[in-house]
C-alpha cells in the first residue's frame, strides 16, 4: 500500500497559544520553562494529530519558536558575528536577540519566504561565519517524538537552499567555498540523527523550484553526493516545492536521493516525466494535497492521479503528501460554526487536510463500492462547489465581459490632468499629506471588539466612529497638513474591511497563519465571483471631508493587495479574479468620485509580492495586475487625483510597470534605505507626482525637522519639485499619538523650510 506522510505542520496552536505565550515571555509575564512547556504542548498536540490520521512519517524539526530559518541559522551556528557570542550554545535569550534585536544589535533582516505571505530571518553570512553544529534542540525533539510512538522524520533545509536565502556580505567568497564549509556541519548532523535513532531526514530545497543557475546545480550534485555517504544506512528525501523543477527536473531525480517529493498541486505537469526519469531505487512522494490554499481536495480526480503511478512503480515506491508544508494554511477549519453554511463545506485547514490524506490512503487501497463510500462526502461537497449559484453570477460574467481597452485609460495624459488638479486643489509646492491609518488606539479597539461581541450597538459604535474621524481631522487641520485622510478608524485591517462588504468572499474566525513570530494574519476567503452590492466607504469619506475645507484622500484598498492577502478560489486563472475585484473597487472609486471626493488613493501595498517566482512568468503577472489597477483606478476624470501607496523598498525593476499604472501621485517607502530607492529614478524618468517617504513609521524613533529636510533635499535630486510630494512612508495605525504628532510637525516644518529655499542642484 502507497504510504502518506506530511511535510510541516502549522506550529502557532488551535488557539495561537504559541502567539500568546510568547507575548507572555516578552513581557516578562512568563518564564523561558513556561514557554519550553507551552511549547513541548504543541508539538505533542500536532504529533498525535498526525499520528491519529493515521500518517505513516510526521515530520519533526518543522516546529519553531519564532521561526525555521532562525532554528536552520542556530543549527548551523552561523551565528552573525556582530552579536559576538563566539560560538556558545544559543539561548532563548540569544534566540529571540537575533529574531527580535537588542538594544545595541538589530534583529536579522526579515524577508518574505519565497511567494508566501511568511517571513523569515535572514541569515548573515561573511567570510568569518564558522558554521559548527547545535544540534541538541532538534535531537532531543527526535527523541521525545520517538517516546511518543511517533514515526518521526526531521525535516531541515537543504545546504544550498540555506545558502542562497542568506545574506552573503562578502561577494568574494563563492558558493562553493560557502559549502565546502557548510556540508561537514550537515554531515555531522545526519550522523547524530541516525545516531539518535531516525532512519529517515527530509532534506528542502525549495529554491530549485526558482531559476537556478548550472553552477548552484553542480553544486547541488556534489552536496547530493556528500549527504548519501555521511551515513549510507539513513533514507534521504530530496523535497521540493512551490513550483515545477522545469528543464531540471531529469537533473534533479537523479540524484542519490532515497525518495523524491514534488509539489504537484502547483506543477502537476512534472508528473509523467518523473515516473519516466526516476531512478529503480528510488521513491517519489506526490505532492498532491494543497498546502497553499484551504479547498478541499477533489479526491476522485487524485485518485486517477495516484493510482497508474502506483501501477508503473508499485506501492512501495509511492507516497502521498500535500504538496509543501502545513504552514502556510490555517489550523483547523472545524470550529468555523458561524461561516455560511453552504461554503463550510468547501474548506479544508491543516487538520482537515490530514483527514484528506488519510482517506486518499485508505482509498487507494479499497475494493470499487468500498472505494465509493469512503469519498462520496468529499465528492457530494467538490461537485457542490463546482456547480453552485454562489460562486457563479452571470451578471459578474457579464461585466467582466464588456470590459473595454478606454476603461483602463485616463481621458487625458499626466500633464494634462496634473495642470486641471493644481487650478481645482491648489495645493502649495511640497504638499504634505499621510498615508491614511491614524494611531489605532486601546480606545478604538476596545470599541470594535465591544461591537464585534454584540456589547456595543451599531449606533453607538458608529457614532463613537464618527467622533473618532472628526477628531483626527480636527488634529491634521492644526497640524496644517495640506491633504488630510480620515484615519480608517472603522477598518479591522485593509483587505478585510473591503472583503466583509463584497459578495464572493466569506471571513472565518480562527483562519489564522503565521506571518513571522508571533503574528498572525487571517486571510478572508475568496470563494465565488466578487460584486460590490453597496457603498463600502463613502459615508465615511463624506463625514470626513464636512469637517474640513481642506482636501480628503478617499481610501481604498486596491485589487491585487486584497487578492494577494486572502486566500483565493482556486477555479479560474488569479488574473480573472482580480479583474472582478477590480470592477468592484472601481464602482466605489467612482462613487466617491461623484460623492464629491477630488483625491482618491488606491493602496497596492502587495502588488510586488505578487511576482512568480521564475522571471518566465513575472512579465505576464505584472501585465495583468496593473491592468487590474487600472481597471480599478481609471474611470475618473482628469481633474480627480488619483493616487496609490505601496510600501517595498526594492523598486528598481518595477517602476516602468508602476509608471504604467498612470496614478497621478504615489507614495513610496523610502525613508529606511535613505532614499537609495530612488535610484531608480536615476534610470528612468518618472513621468507623475511621488512622494518618497520621508520618515520610517516602522521604528518608534521620531525624525528631526534636519533629517527631513537632508531626505527632501536628496530627493530633489531625482525628481523635480514640482512633481514631489511630502508624507511618511507607511500608515500611522501601529504607531502611538506622542510619537506621531511630533514626527508630523517635523515633517511640516520640514517641507516649510524646503519650499522657502532654492532647488537644489547636482
Ligand atoms: N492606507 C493604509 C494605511 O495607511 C496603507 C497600509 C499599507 O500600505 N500597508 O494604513
Ligand atoms: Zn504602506
Amino acid at each position: 500500500m502507497a504510504t502518506a506522510h506530511n511535510l510541516g505542520f502549522p506550529r502557532i496552536g488551535r488557539q495561537r497559544e504559541l502567539k500568546q505565550a510568547l507575548e507572555s515571555f516578552w513581557r516578562s509575564d512568563i518564564d523561558s520553562t513556561q514557554l519550553e512547556e507551552t511549547a513541548l504542548d504543541l508539538r505533542q498536540q500536532h504529533w498525535r494529530l498526525q499520528r491519529e490520521s493515521g500518517l505513516d512519517g510526521i515530520p519533526v524539526g518543522d516546529f519553531a519558536l519564532y521561526d525555521h530559518m532562525l532554528n536552520m541559522t542556530v543549527l548551523l551556528g552561523a551565528i552573525p558575528g556582530r552579536f559576538g557570542f563566539g560560538g556558545k550554545i544559543v539561548d532563548l535569550d540569544t534566540y529571540f536577540a537575533l529574531a527580535r534585536g537588542t538594544p545595541e544589535q538589530p534583529a536579522l533582516e526579515m524577508t518574505k519566504w519565497f511567494d508566501t505571505n511568511y517571513h523569515y530571518l535572514v541569515p548573515e553570512i561573511d567570510a568569518s561565519t564558522r558554521f559548527a553544529l547545535q544540534a541538541d534542540k532538534l535531537l532531543s525533539e527526535l527523541r521525545d517524538a520517538r517516546e511518543w510512538g511517533v514515526r518521526a522524520r526531521p525535516v531541515v533545509l537543504g545546504p544550498l537552499s540555506f545558502l542562497l536565502l542568506a545574506k552573503s556580505h562578502n561577494a568574494a567568497l563563492p558558493l562553493s567555498t560557502l559549502l565546502e564549509r557548510l556540508l561537514p556541519v550537515y554531515e555531522e548532523l545526519l550522523a547524530a540523527i541516525s545516531d539518535a535513532g531516525g532512519s529517515e531526514v527530509q532534506i528542502d530545497e525549495p529554491c530549485l523550484a526558482t531559476d537556478v543557475t548550472d553552477e548552484e546545480l553542480l553544486a547541488l550534485e556534489r552536496v547530493w553526493q556528500r549527504l548519501v555517504t555521511a551515513r549510507p544506512t539513513l533514507q534521504l528525501t530530496l523535497a521540493t516545492y512551490f513550483g515545477s523543477l522545469r528543464k531540471n527536473l531529469d537533473r534533479i531525480l537523479s540524484l542519490p536521493a532515497a525518495e523524491f517529493h514534488l509539489d504537484l498541486v502547483r506543477a502537476p505537469e512534472q508528473l509523467d516525466r518523473a515516473v519516466t526519469a526516476l531512478s529503480s531505487s528510488a521513491r517519489l512522494s506526490l505532492g498532491v494535497v494543497d498546502g497553499r490554499n484551504i479547498w478541499i481536495a477533489d479526491l476522485e480526480s487524485l485518485i486517477a492521479l495516484i493510482e497508474p503511478v502506483i501501477e508503473q512503480l508499485g506501492a512501495d515506491r509511492v507516497r502521498i503528501a500535500p504538496s509543501c508544508s502545513l504552514l502556510h494554511v490555517p489550523y483547523s477549519a472545524g470550529r468555523e460554526e458561524r461561516l455560511d453554511a453552504r461554503v463550510r463545506p468547501w474548506l479544508a485547514f491543516g487538520q482537515e487536510k490530514l483527514g484528506e490524506l488519510q482517506l486518499l490512503k485508505a482509498t487507494l487501497g479499497a475494493d470499487d463500492e468500498t472505494r465509493r463510500e469512503l469519498i462520496s462526502a468529499n465528492r457530494s461537497a467538490v461537485m457542490a462547489r463546482r456547480t453552485s449559484t454562489l460562486t457563479h453570477d452571470p451578471a459578474v460574467a457579464h461585466r467582466l465581459e464588456s470590459i473595454r481597452p478606454q476603461d483602463l485609460e485616463r481621458r487625458s495624459p499626466y500633464a494634462e490632468r496634473a495642470e486641471l488638479q493644481a487650478q481645482r486643489l491648489k495645493l502649495p509646492e511640497l504638499p504634505t499629506t499621510t498615508i491614511g491609518s491614524f494611531p489605532q488606539t486601546k480606545e478604538i479597539r476596545d470599541a470594535r471588539r465591544r461591537h464585534d461581541s454584540e456589547i456595543m450597538a451599531t449606533e453607538d459604535y458608529e457614532t463613537f466612529l464618527r467622533g473618532q474621524i472628526q477628531s483626527v481631522i480636527a488634529i491634521q487641520d492644526r497640524l496644517g497638513l495640506d491633504v488630510l485622510v480620515h484615519g480608517e478608524s472603522e477598518r479591522n485591517d485593509m483587505v478585510q474591511y473591503f472583503a466583509e462588504q463584497l459578495n464572493g468572499f466569506v471571513i472565518s474566525a480562527h483562519g489564522w497563519v503565521q506571518s513571522y513570530g508571533s503574528r498572525c494574519v487571517k486571510p478572508p476567503i475568496l470563494f465565488g465571483d466578487v460584486a460590490r452590492p453597496m457603498p463600502m466607504t463613502v459615508r465615511w469619506w463624506r463625514h470626513a471631508q464636512s469637517c474640513t475645507r481642506k482636501p480628503v484622500k478617499g481610501m481604498l484598498t486596491g485589487p491585487v493587495t486584497i487578492l494577494q492577502w486572502s486566500f483565493v478560489r482556486d477555479d479560474q486563472p488569479r488574473a480573472e479574479t482580480c479583474q472582478q475585484i477590480a470592477l468592484a473597487i472601481r464602482d466605489e472609486t467612482l462613487d466617491l468620485e461623484a460623492g464629491g471626493a477630488q483625491i482618491i488613493q488606491i493602496d497596492e501595498a502587495a502588488l510586488r509580492e505578487g511576482l512568480p517566482l521564475r522571471r518566465a512568468e513575472q512579465e505576464h503577472y505584472v501585465r495583468w495586475a496593473i491592468d487590474c489597477f487600472r481597471l480599478a483606478a481609471n474611470g475618473v476624470a482628469d481633474a480627480t487625483q488619483l493616487h496609490s501607496h505601496m510600501c517595498y523598498s526594492e523598486f528598481n525593476e518595477m517602476i516602468e510597470p508602476i509608471a504604467r499604472m498612470d496614478a497621478d501621485v504615489i507614495s513610496i517607502e523610502a525613508s529606511r534605505s535613505h532614499m537609495d530607492l530612488l535610484d531608480a529614478f536615476r534610470h528612468f524618468r518618472y513621468p507623475n507626482a511621488v512622494g518618497p517617504g520621508v520618515y520610517d513609521i516602522h521604528s518608534p524613533r521620531i525624525p528631526t525637522t534636519e533629517e527631513i529636510v537632508g531626505l527632501l533635499r536628496e530627493a530633489e535630486y531625482r525628481i523635480p519639485r514640482a512633481r514631489l510630494w511630502v508624507n511618511p512612508d507607511c500608515g500611522l495605525k501601529t504607531r502611538g499619538w506622542e510619537e506621531v504628532t511630533p514626527a508630523l510637525e517635523h515633517m511640516i516644518e520640514a517641507a516649510r523650510s524646503v519650499r522657502a529655499s532654492a532647488v537644489a542642484r547636482i
